[in-house]
């Protein structure tokens, strides 16, 4: 396999065609607004400088990534000669369905159809195409570039060859595949959200403040950053969006979001992209103070 096609040239779409492109891809990064993709390749060239200055690579090699990667604003010629196509779009699911349907109709007959969505139903997306046994999930993690796992998601009738193809793909990039059933939630965010939302919880009766909850997660469970910080990074909207989801499609009310995570988002707190959520975010100050 050589050419990949990556759909959405945003946070997610610029990581995963920078490792594709690392990888010796070549890619066609495919987006409606060409502003974004100007954007997304300033962001892989300050991404690639990041590298060489660690010294993890030479400037000819980061030369050589950039050269891998064309932009294109045209779906259907994005896609018309992708071996395999990535899907990172806004998370909807009725644009989604219809990028689905677009790609089926354009992409080669054998080409592999993936999709980093968090939380929507691989199968459901599988069904919009003639091809459902060659859609598959590949959840890439964020920061694209230096996160190593792939959450590879066997939707309803996905082929296991396919399922193949993908893990040994995701381990020539660098990273660790690990395939999973299409439930809600998958497992990363099936695990991680309801321990969000009980993070939030926490709060809400007043057992403890937002530092000493994330404190004690931190020093006492090794985690990197505490659930009401890493919740403020992913955005309360976003996490309250993938309960919904784990919620409706359980039916089961542990899923439900704590009031208190509804009320912040109803509010325009989303966290770290609108300067607010369980910690205030200055521009150009790396201290982040608790919001309440
Ligand atoms: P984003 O908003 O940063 O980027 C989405 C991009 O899709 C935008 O550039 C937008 O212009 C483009 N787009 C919208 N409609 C399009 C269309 N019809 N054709 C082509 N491009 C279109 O979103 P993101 O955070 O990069 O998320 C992308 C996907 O990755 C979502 O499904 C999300 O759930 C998933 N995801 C996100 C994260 C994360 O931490 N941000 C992590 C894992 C998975």
């Amino acid at each position: 396999m050589e050419k990949v096609a990556v759909i959405g040239a945003g946070t997610m779409g610029n990581g995963i065609a920078h490792v594709f492109a690392q990888s010796g891809y070549s890619v066609k990064l495919i987006d409606v607004s060409t502003e974004q993709l100007d954007k997304a390749i300033k962001t892989i060239g300050r991404n690639l400088q990041r590298q060489q200055d660690k010294g993890l690579i030479t400037a000819q090699e980061a030369e050589a990534v950039i050269q891998k990667i064309r932009t294109e604003s045209d779906l259907p010629t994005g896609v018309s000669d992708a071996e395999l196509v990535v899907e990172a779009a806004t998370e909807n699911l009725t644009l989604k369905t219809a990028i689905f349907q677009q790609i089926d109709q354009h992409a080669p007959a054998g080409c592999i159809l993936a999709t980093n969505t968090s939380s929507i139903s691989i199968t459901k997306l599988a069904a919009a195409t003639r091809r459902p046994d060659r859609v598959i999930g590949m959840h890439f993690m964020n920061p694209v570039p230096v996160m190593k796992l792939v959450e590879v998601i066997q939707g309803f009738a996905t082929d296991p060859e396919v399922v193949r193809t993908i893990e040994t793909l995701s381990r020539d990039l660098g990273k660790v595949p690990c395939t999973v059933k299409d439930y809600p939630g998958f497992i990363a965010n099936r695990i991680l959200m309801p321990m969000i939302n009980e993070a939030i919880h926490s709060l809400f009766q007043g057992v403890a403040g937002i530092s000493e909850i994330d404190t004690i997660m931190k020093l006492g469970m090794a985690h990197p950053m505490g659930p009401l910080q890493l919740a403020d990074f992913i955005g309360l909207d976003v996490c309250l969006a993938i309960l919904r989801v784990m919620q409706e499609g359980f039916g089961e009310p542990k899923y439900a979001p704590c009031p208190l995570l509804v009320n912040m988002v109803n509010a325009g707190k989303l966290g770290v992209k609108s300067g607010e959520g369980f910690y205030r975010y200055e521009p150009g100050k790396k201290e982040s103070i608790p919001a309440f």
